[in-house]
């Protein structure tokens, strides 16, 4: 029979994973379907209860339940447990597990580009739940330092508080960031600064950057933000949101099939979708 896979999240009409694990199915010739479903915050719980009644195989959860899913679940993966956030769920013989792929498909990304991140200094931006995940992932797999920068300073410090990896962090206001920006050998923008339709912001000014230095946005609407556009005309090595989407997508795609797929042709699917070349 079929097999069923879904995302949850409200809105979700935007979202690019069906189109994108659809395709991933046809291509590994896995019969199977993946759909979006738009869930209430206040229909989650009878949404889960339907997924385990009609025995559904996996699905990805988004915004706004990554937290909310939590207690619904039946075994929750440590890392995603330090995180507290599930993007991720595993249907195993009607045991449904959590995962976090949201920060792994970052790490996967950017070790798939730098040929080492050990001893790397890495400066974040933002401190909301994308920079939680990538900040924990990549403390858990270890790199040099990882300073943390964020509008709100509370809660910069709360992340480096929670993390339950040991990790070098000084926690810089946003001029304390710019000022000292050529320290840095990657620089990852997690806030929603760039974000269409107010494309023209950018979260710090660039221009202490150093030539070379990696330089990463998650956001992939535009496909290039404000952000990058400066940093690669200071000669940075620049890197979009579409790599995070893709590894975390295809991280939860192995983790439903067993096959991690290719994300060279996850990432031209979804930039087809999104007008790019
Ligand atoms: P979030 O939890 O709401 O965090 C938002 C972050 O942006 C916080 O650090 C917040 O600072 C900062 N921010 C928002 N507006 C600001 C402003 N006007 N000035 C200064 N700082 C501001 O959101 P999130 O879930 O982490 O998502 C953040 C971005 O990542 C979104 O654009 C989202 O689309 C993108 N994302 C991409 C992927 C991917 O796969 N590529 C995955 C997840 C998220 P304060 O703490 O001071 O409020």
């Amino acid at each position: 029979m079929q097999k069923l896979y879904a995302v949850i999240g409200d809105p979700i009409a935007q979202s690019m994973s069906p189109i994108m694990h659809n395709d991933l199915f046809q291509f590994y010739g896995i019969d199977a379907h993946y759909h979006a479903f738009a869930i209430k915050e206040k229909n989650l719980e009878i949404a889960v209860n339907g997924f385990r009644a009609i025995d559904l195989a996996g699905f990805n959860v988004t915004v706004p339940h990554k937290v909310a899913i939590m207690p619904l679940l039946d075994e929750i993966d440590p890392l995603a447990k330090s995180i507290g956030a599930v993007n991720t769920v595993v249907n195993v013989n009607g045991c449904l597990i959590g995962y976090n792929t949201d920060g792994s498909g970052f790490v996967h990304g950017l070790k798939s580009k730098l040929p080492s991140i050990v001893n790397k200094k890495v400066l974040i931006i933002g401190a909301g739940g994308a920079a939680r995940s990538i900040y924990f992932t990549l403390a858990s797999v270890g790199v040099g330092t990882i300073d943390l920068t964020n509008r709100t300073l509370e809660k910069a410090k709360g992340l480096s508080y929670d993390c339950p990896y040991e990790v070098q962090t000084s926690i810089l206001t946003l001029s304390e960031a710019e000022e000292q920006l050529a320290v840095y050998d990657i620089i990852i923008q997690t806030t929603s600064i760039g974000m269409a339709p107010q494309t023209e912001c950018k979260p710090i000014s660039l221009h202490n950057l150093r030539e070379n230095t990696f330089v990463s946005d998650i956001i992939y609407n535009p496909l290039e933000t404000e952000f990058l556009k400066r940093a690669k005309e200071r000669g940075a090595i620049t890197e979009n949101g579409i790599a995070m989407f893709v590894n975390q997508g295809a991280l939860a795609f192995e983790k439903w099939t067993g096959i991690l797929p290719d994300t060279n042709r996850m990432a031209i699917t979804v930039q087809k979708q999104l007008g790019g070349k």
